[in-house]
C-alpha cells in the first residue's frame, strides 16, 4: 500500500487480517494521512482510533518517513527513507496517495503567513502557536469549517469563512447530508462550535495585503470589496487528487482522476486505487474504497461485492461535494501580469503568456521545475489555462542524488497466503 491515509489503513488491515503479507509506505513521520495525523498520540475515541487500533494490532508492516519516488521496473517501487532507499517488490499494489490543497494565484499569495487551511491547522496541531491569532479563512470547501473549528480550538480568533460557491449550491449540499445523518450530525456541531464566526458565500479573496508579512486580505462578492485584518490568510481551492505515481506506473486517468472499476483496479493489471486519488469524496468514502480494494487484493471478490451499496451511498456524497464546491470562473481573473504563478522559481503569469500548454511552460520557463515540482503551479495551471500535466517523470519528489545512484535495501517480496476471513 502506499499511504497510510484512511483508504491505505483500510485495505491493509483487511489484507493482513487475512493473512498476506502488508507493507505499508508513507512519506510522513505519522500514520493516518491528512486526518488522523498524530492522532496516536492523542486521545481520540470513533473511527480513527478504531483504524490507526486495527493497524497497529494487525502485523502490516509500516514504512514511515518513505517516499516513494520511482518505479525502476515493474512491481518494483523505490521509496526513499532519512537512512538510505528501500526497494519493494509487490505482487498487488494498492496506491492510496490522497489529495493536497489547490492553491490558486492572486496578488500577494506568497506572503508568510498566508498558507493553506489544511496546512496552517496540522501546524496548529503540531504545537505551531495560533492563540490570539487573527485568521482569514477562504477558499472553498467544507475543510474551510473543520479549519475554523480546529484554529478556534486552538484558540485563535477566526475572524471570517469566506466561501467562493454560492449559497444555493451550499445549502443544496446541507440538504443532501439527510442520507448521510453522520455527516449531517458533525455539520452541525462544527457549525454550533464556530456560532459567532460569519461564513460568507459567494466571496473570494483578491489579494493579500502586507510588506513582510500578511497583514490583511481584501476580499470581494463580486460586486464589492472590502478589506479584513489578518495575522494569517488560510486560503486553499478545496483538493486536488495526488496522481504522479498512479501515472508514473501507467494508470489511466479521467477527468483528473484515476479510472478504476468496481474492484478499485486501475488500467494496470494488479494496480488498486482507493481515496481521493478515484475522487474527492472524504474520509469515509475513503474506507469504504480502502476495503473493497483490500478485498479484490486478497481474491475475496464476494466480500468487496457486500460493500458496493455502501460505497454508491459514498459516491453520491462525492458527487454533491464536487457540484457545490466547483470552482466559479472569476478565480481565473484573480492573478495580474506581475503574480508569481510557480512560487519556487518565481515565474509571474506574464511570462507564461506565450505558452500553450504545460509542457511549452516547462520547456521555454522554470515553472515547475522547483522544490514542488509543479505540485503546486501545475494543478493551478492546469485551473487557469486548462493545461494537462501529464507528463509524469521518476524522481517523482526531490530526493538526494545518492538515493538515485546508490544502492538499495532490498526487502523480501511481498506475498502472501490466502486465508479469507468475514468482513468487519
Ligand atoms: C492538508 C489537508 C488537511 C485535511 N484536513 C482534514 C480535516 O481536518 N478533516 C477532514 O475531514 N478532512 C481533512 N482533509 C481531507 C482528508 O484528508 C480526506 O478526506 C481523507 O483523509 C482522504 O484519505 P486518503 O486515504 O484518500 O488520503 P490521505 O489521508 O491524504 O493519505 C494519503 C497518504 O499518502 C501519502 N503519500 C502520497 N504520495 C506518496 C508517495 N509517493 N510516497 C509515500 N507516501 C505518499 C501521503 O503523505 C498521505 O499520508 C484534509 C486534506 C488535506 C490535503
Amino acid at each position: 500500500m502506499v499511504g497510510a491515509g484512511p483508504a491505505g489503513i483500510a485495505a491493509a488491515c483487511v489484507a493482513a487480517e487475512n493473512r498476506r503479507t502488508v507493507a505499508v509506505v508513507d512519506n510522513s513521520p505519522w500514520l493516518g494521512g491528512q486526518i488522523w495525523r498524530g492522532i496516536q498520540t492523542k486521545t481520540r475515541g470513533g473511527t480513527a482510533r478504531h483504524w490507526l487500533d486495527r493497524l497497529q494490532n494487525s502485523d502490516v508492516q509500516i514504512f514511515s518517513s518513505a517516499t516513494i519516488f520511482a518505479s525502476p521496473s515493474a512491481n518494483q517501487l523505490l521509496a526513499e527513507t532519512p537512512d538510505g532507499v528501500l526497494e519493494f517488490n509487490w505482487k498487488k499494489l494498492v496506491l492510496a496517495t490522497g489529495a493536497r490543497e489547490l492553491f490558486l494565484p492572486f496578488p500577494g499569495w506568497t506572503l508568510p503567513g498566508v498558507m493553506g487551511p489544511g496546512g496552517l491547522h496540522a501546524m496548529a496541531k503540531s504545537g505551531w502557536p495560533v492563540a490570539e491569532k487573527k485568521v482569514v479563512i477562504a477558499g472553498s470547501g467544507p475543510l474551510l469549517l473543520a479549519v475554523a473549528d480546529g484554529l478556534k480550538k486552538e484558540g485563535a480568533r477566526v475572524s471570517l469563512v469566506a466561501e467562493q460557491a454560492n449559497w444555493s449550491e451550499v445549502m443544496r449540499f446541507g440538504l443532501s447530508l439527510l442520507r448521510h445523518p453522520r455527516k449531517l450530525i458533525q455539520g452541525v456541531g462544527i457549525k454550533s462550535r464556530i456560532i459567532g464566526v460569519p461564513y460568507h458565500f459567494g466571496c473570494w479573496p483578491v489579494r493579500a495585503n502586507g510588506s513582510s508579512q500578511v497583514e490583511s486580505v481584501t476580499l470581494t462578492d463580486g460586486s464589492r470589496s472590502w478589506t479584513v485584518d489578518c495575522d494569517y490568510l488560510a486560503c486553499g481551492f478545496h483538493l486536488v487528487p495526488n496522481l504522479e505515481l498512479p501515472r508514473l506506473l501507467g494508470c489511466a486517468v479521467s477527468n483528473g482522476y484515476v479510472s478504476v472499476n468496481e474492484f478499485q483496479l486501475t488500467s494496470v493489471p494488479d494496480v488498486f486505487c482507493a481515496g481521493e486519488p478515484t475522487g474527492i469524496g472524504g474520509v469515509d468514502c475513503a474506507l469504504i474504497e480502502g476495503q473493497v480494494a483490500g478485498w479484490v487484493a486478497v481474491e475475496a471478490p464476494d466480500y468487496a461485492r457486500k460493500l458496493f451499496g455502501l460505497r454508491a451511498d459514498w459516491h453520491r456524497f462525492r458527487a454533491s461535494l464536487h457540484q457545490a464546491f466547483a470552482l466559479r470562473p472569476e478565480l481565473r481573473r484573480l492573478a495580474t501580469p506581475n503574480t508569481y504563478v510557480c512560487r519556487c522559481e518565481d515565474v509571474r503569469l506574464e511570462d507564461l503568456s506565450n505558452c500553450k500548454s504545460w509542457r511549452d511552460t516547462k520547456l521555454n520557463t522554470r515553472c515547475g521545475m522547483g522544490s514542488c515540482q509543479g505540485r503546486i503551479c501545475g494543478a493551478a495551471a492546469e485551473f487557469l489555462f486548462g493545461w494537462k500535466n501529464d507528463s509524469v517523470r521518476p524522481p517523482l519528489f526531490p530526493v538526494r542524488a545518492s538515493s538515485l545512484a546508490g544502492k538499495t535495501d532490498a526487502l523480501p517480496e511481498i506475498t502472501a497466503e490466502p486465508n479469507i476471513s468475514s468482513p468487519t
